[in-house]
């Protein structure tokens, strides 16, 4: 079966600015993006963040924007980030035995930081990212860099190993459901690299990604595998209980330090699973997206579940 058979559906209907319209526009909208996203300004997700790090779960915390053409908007979210860094670097963090994690992280986007300005975009994302680093660097807070869609994944890749000669400690992310990642994973798996294992949430053709739920847990599985018996730090990022719990065996089996590697989930999406992975003494990071910039991130994680299209449909008529 497809991975979720309306996920196309939804994805490419995302992209219709009526359905924007109606979605951004009217007051069903609120709740459920409430549910995902921790708020529209640095004030709101304080709340949230402090909450979270105060049940002994990691933060990631995303500035949420992506896909800026404009020169101006990828300065001003770097300016975001740089402000977000220093607020996060005073927030009480929690005393995790035995786990060497940074307890603070932030993601970042590079369609964000100007990768796909017409001119210089990826140079010009790398510098952004350097700023972020160095900033993050003094502050003792760990940055990734989201997966984006298929057309990005060697500039991106690039860069952050341009980067980690700089910045060991920089974090890329690898998605699963692309023909190309179990190599990407043999190939990211030295001493010292932080490699966040995802399924990929973006409508990706045939030619380069699995389509069938089965085959893009399957190659979940065979990623998993190379990255946790691999020498770096593997962050698996996965709602899905059968993968949590492969990565459980994996870690007996490997002899994996359990401060050695760390689960992660989306701010939302099963909260009773993140506090049972937490009390168990394993590292467990949130990831929480901030923003006004939200749509293109809630409607991913809506065509994730087919029972969300209920509520495009609600939006649609009510508009
Ligand atoms: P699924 O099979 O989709 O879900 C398993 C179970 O989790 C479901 O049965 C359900 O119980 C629950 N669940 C999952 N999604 C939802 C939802 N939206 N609403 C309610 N319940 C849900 N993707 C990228 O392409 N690039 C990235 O950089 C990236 N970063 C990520 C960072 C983190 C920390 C996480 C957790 C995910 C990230 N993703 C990223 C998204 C990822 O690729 C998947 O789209 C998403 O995690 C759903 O896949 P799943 O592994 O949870 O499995």
């Amino acid at each position: 079966m497809d991975m979720n058979p309306l996920r196309p559906v939804i994805l490419a209907a995302a992209d219709s600015p009526r359905l924007k319209r109606a979605i951004t526009g009217t007051k069903v909208t609120a709740g459920i993006v409430r549910r995902f996203v921790a708020g529209e300004t640095r004030a709101e997700l304080r709340p949230v963040i402090g909450d979270l790090l105060a049940s002994r779960r990691l933060i990631s915390v995303d500035f949420l924007g992506e896909n800026t053409t404009d020169r101006g908007q990828a300065d001003a979210m770097v300016a975001e980030y740089l402000s977000l860094i220093k607020d996060l670097s005073a927030a009480p963090r929690p005393d995790l035995p035995g786990i060497g994690a940074a307890p603070v992280e932030v993601s970042v986007k590079l369609s964000a930081l100007g990768q796909a300005l017409p001119v210089d975009g990826p140079a010009i994302a790398a510098d952004h990212l350097r700023a972020v680093c160095a900033k993050a660097d003094e502050a003792g807070v760990w940055v990734t860099v989201d997966a984006e869609d298929h057309t990005t994944t060697d500039a991106t890749l690039s860069t952050v190993r341009e980067l980690r000669t700089e910045f060991p400690w920089l974090g890329a992310v690898l998605q699963a459901y692309l023909h190309r990642t179990e190599a990407d994973c043999a190939a990211l798996s030295g001493h010292g690299s932080r490699i966040r294992l995802c399924k990929g949430a973006y409508r990706e053709p045939r030619e380069v990604a699995f389509q069938r739920a089965s085959e893009v847990t399957d190659s979940y599985l065979r990623c998993l595998e190379i990255l946790m018996r691999g020498e770096g730090y593997p962050m698996v990022a996965t709602h899905d209980p059968v993968l949590i719990l492969a990565a459980e065996q994996l870690t007996a089996e490997t002899g994996r330090d359990i401060g050695n590697f760390e689960h992660q989930m989306l701010y939302g999406i099963r909260d009773a699973e993140q506090l049972r992975l937490a009390g168990g003494g394993v590292a467990t990071r949130v990831y929480v997206p901030y923003g006004s910039q939200w749509y293109g991130y809630l409607t991913r994680r809506l065509a994730e579940r087919p029972a969300n299209l209920a509520f495009f449909l609600r939006a649609l008529v009510s508009k």
